[in-house]
């Protein structure tokens, strides 16, 4: 009988999940799936590893499915489809780690309701994550549970890098720079002694590029920076998120124009980015296809941001080893890579057109002073390996109680 990791990633209106099969050292992707329009017009999709559609349920408009009941629908669903594989643990992806959680960690009720302290922090993500955690625990109390955190990659910054310009007090009360995509920079860091020793030993500039979109500044695979700040509205302009602006504005927003919290919650996060500025999509595909001036416009902030950031974190390192693309628009765009690239070319960055076409994972030429790389992030596959790592260290101790503290898998 083969061992398997569930890894789920809930959202406000979707759950994301992955089954990994442990085989040995390895853990290989057995199928993937996901409820989506939880309330509105629910659909269950799931593939298998190879491409092949293995189930699709669709719900009628109008039969909103709650988390619980997404759920244990999900649950059920694995219970008969996987056979001869056993469950040994469930890995979630959680936004927020806050200070204290600077590694993954075994979850019971204590550490739940220590991660629900978080959800002012994240009030868009956190509940969402937590909703299947307090599920599973209620219904499968003894099946083995893990938290991720996207925070945790960054709490190697340095005090310095994490301050914001208030009065001190506030920085130990938590308003600090958190950065965010950790799990996504974690794999990179882990996967770049592959492909360039320099890259995973020198200053890399690691730019995920998706819907959600920021840089992190690695010094030999750790975290030294990165644009994400308190939120992940901060940084890089995104799909629909505005990126850094000046907290002046809001301040404008709500007195001059009477906007309350929530009304500008909506305009930074859903209503801006990609969307606001093209007022026609927050797809990069889109908008590349598009001739209309503002989707242009759109593309050109999105790489101007993306240039000026370059240079802010290549300040921070003393200089640039290595730029690695990743996520959905970094890991496929040729375009915009080599548009970011055009930009850095003030770094000594030369780009291969041929190998950017094609890909890479090297897209960088011979003569470059700089490695250049696109890498496919996979953060599922990171919390399957935290996941797998917490279990065993746990079935190694069967009489020790779970931690009640933050926990390493190193
Ligand atoms: P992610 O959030 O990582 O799934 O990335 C989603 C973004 O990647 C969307 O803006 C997509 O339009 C974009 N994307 C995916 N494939 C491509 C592609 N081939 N060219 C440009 N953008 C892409």
């Amino acid at each position: 009988m083969s061992d398997a990791i569930l890894v789920f990633n809930a959202g406000s209106s979707s759950i994301k999940f992955s089954v990994f099969v442990a085989d040995d050292d390895t853990l290989r992707l057995f199928l993937d799936g996901q409820i989506e329009e939880l309330f509105s017009a629910p659909v269950f999709t799931v593939t298998g590893a190879d491409g092949r559609r293995l189930a699709h349920t669709a719900w009628p408009q109008g039969h909103p499915l709650a988390h619980r009941e997404a759920v244990c629908f999900v649950m059920d669903y694995l219970t008969q489809q996987l056979g001869s594989v056993r469950l040994i643990g469930v890995g979630h992806r959680v936004v927020h780690g806050g200070l204290q959680f600077a590694h993954p960690v075994r979850v019971d009720a204590a550490i739940a309701a220590q991660l629900a302290q978080y959800v002012p922090l994240a009030p868009l993500h956190q509940p969402h994550n937590l909703a299947p955690i307090h599920d599973l625990l209620e219904r499968w109390p003894d099946l083995p549970q893990v938290a991720c955190f996207d925070t945790a990659f960054h709490r190697t910054n340095a005090d310095l890098e994490q301050m914001f310009g208030l009065p001190q007090p506030m920085f130990a009360q938590g308003l600090r720079r958190y950065g965010f995509h950790g799990l996504s920079y974690e794999y990179i860091a882990g996967v770049l002694p592959r492909f360039s020793a320099r890259a995973a030993a020198g200053r890399t500039l690691v730019l995920h590029l998706g819907n959600g979109a920021s840089i992190c500044a690695l010094r030999g695979g750790c975290s030294v920076a990165t644009t994400m700040g308190f939120t992940a509205v901060d940084g890089l302009l995104m799909g629909t998120r505005s990126g850094s602006l000046d907290p002046g504005l809001v301040l404008h927003l709500m007195e001059q124009h009477g906007m309350d919290v929530r009304a500008v919650q909506q305009l930074l996060y859903s209503e801006s980015g990609l969307l606001g500025v093209s007022g026609l999509s927050s797809d990069m595909r889109t908008l590349l296809a598009s001739d209309a001036p503002r989707a242009r416009l759109a593309v050109d902030l999105f790489c101007y941001r993306i240039r000026r950031e370059i240079g802010a974190l290549a300040a921070v390192l003393g200089g640039l080893d290595a730029i690695v693309f990743t996520a959905g628009i970094g890991a496929n765009s040729p375009v915009i890579r080599a548009r970011v690239l055009q930009d850095a070319a003030w770094l000594g960055v030369d780009c291969d057109a041929e190998a950017n076409a094609a890909g890479g994972p090297v897209i960088s030429s011979a003569t470059s002073l700089v490695d250049v790389l696109s890498i496919p992030t996979d953060e599922e596959q990171m919390i399957a390996r935290h996941t797998r790592a917490l279990v065993r260290a746990v079935c190694s101790q069967p009489k020790e109680p779970a931690a009640a503290g933050p926990q390493t898998t190193t």
